[in-house]
């Protein structure tokens, strides 16, 4: 009788807290990939389902598409608040580059989320590509897309002028 009680208690009380996908832990953060809530220990994405299995299943693509090298897109807690992530891919077109050789421009992005009480920080690392690296300024993906509208109008022009 008692003891039914202290659970119903304990359950009320823990109400507000977010736990952890994997575990019983306090939740200190979410993915960026599944959104989860997830604690310190579990927050790569090789120590939590369904981002592990994902992440083995495409191991062999995380490769640098300039040279080849193993690349390793993750993310880890600093702190209970602070987490890293870092994508290991250009923000340009996509594909992976290997930190040492072929990330032309690094950035830092940090965007603050609240959950409930705490602010959870979080540090995104953004790289380009050499090939992308000279749109970096106008804005990745969106700028990309954009360039290749123009071109394909351009194209698109030149083809309809020699093929009347
Ligand atoms: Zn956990
Ligand atoms: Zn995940
Ligand atoms: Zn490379
Ligand atoms: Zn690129």
């Amino acid at each position: 009788m008692s003891d039914t009680t202290r659970l119903v208690a304990r359950r009320s009380n823990t109400s507000s807290i977010r736990h952890c996908h994997e575990c019983t832990e306090e939740a200190s953060g979410r993915c960026s990939y599944c959104h989860n809530n997830l604690c310190m220990d579990h927050f790569p994405r090789m120590l939590h389902a369904p981002c592990a299995q994902k992440y083995m299943k495409h191991a062999q693509t995380h490769v640098c598409y300039v040279c080849g090298t193993r690349v390793n897109p993750d993310q880890w807690s600093l702190s209970r608040t602070s987490h890293r992530i870092d994508t290991f891919s250009c923000n340009g077109c996509g594909r992976y580059i290997c930190d040492e050789q072929h990330t032309k421009v690094k950035k830092e992005q940090v965007t603050v989320a609240r959950e409930g009480l705490r602010g959870h920080r979080y540090q995104i690392t953004s790289r380009y590509c050499e090939l992308c690296a000279p749109i970096s300024r106008i804005g990745g993906i969106k700028g990309l897309t954009y360039l290749v509208v123009i071109a394909g109008t351009i194209l698109a022009g030149i083809f309809f002028y020699f093929h009347p």
